[in-house]
C-alpha cells in the first residue's frame, strides 16, 4: 500500500490528459519507479504464496467480464453517468452480487 499511494501521489491533484502525461519525460521516469515497486511487491507476494499470477490475472478478467460486460459498459460511459448513484454500473453490480449470495 506505501508504494501504490506513492505512484498515485504523482497524480495527486492533476487532472491532465493521458496523451500529455506520456510526453512528459520527467512524470513517466517518476511512474515507471514506483510502478515498479508496486509490480516487484505484488509478484513477490505471488511467488511466496505460490500463486500463478497469469492464472490469477485471468480468471480475475473473466470474473470482470461476466460482472461488467463491454457493451454495456461503453453506453454507460456514452450517457456519461459514471460511476454515480444511478448508474447502470451499480445496477449491474447490484444484480451481480444478489445472484452470488443466492
Ligand atoms: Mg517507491
Amino acid at each position: 500500500m506505501i508504494e501504490g499511494a506513492e505512484l498515485l501521489e504523482l497524480f495527486q491533484w492533476e487532472n491532465r490528459e493521458l496523451e500529455d502525461i506520456k510526453t512528459d519525460f520527467e512524470k513517466i521516469e517518476g511512474i515507471k519507479k514506483e510502478l515498479a515497486d508496486v509490480l516487484i511487491y505484488a509478484i513477490e507476494m505471488s511467488v511466496l504464496l505460490g500463486l500463478d499470477t497469469t492464472d490469477i490475472i485471468n480468471k480475475k478478467l473473466d470474473h470482470a467480464a461476466k460482472k461488467y460486460p463491454a457493451e454495456l459498459m461503453k453506453k454507460n460511459a456514452q450517457k456519461g453517468s459514471g460511476s454515480g448513484a444511478d448508474s447502470e454500473y451499480w445496477r449491474i453490480k447490484k444484480e451481480y452480487r444478489a445472484k452470488e449470495n443466492s
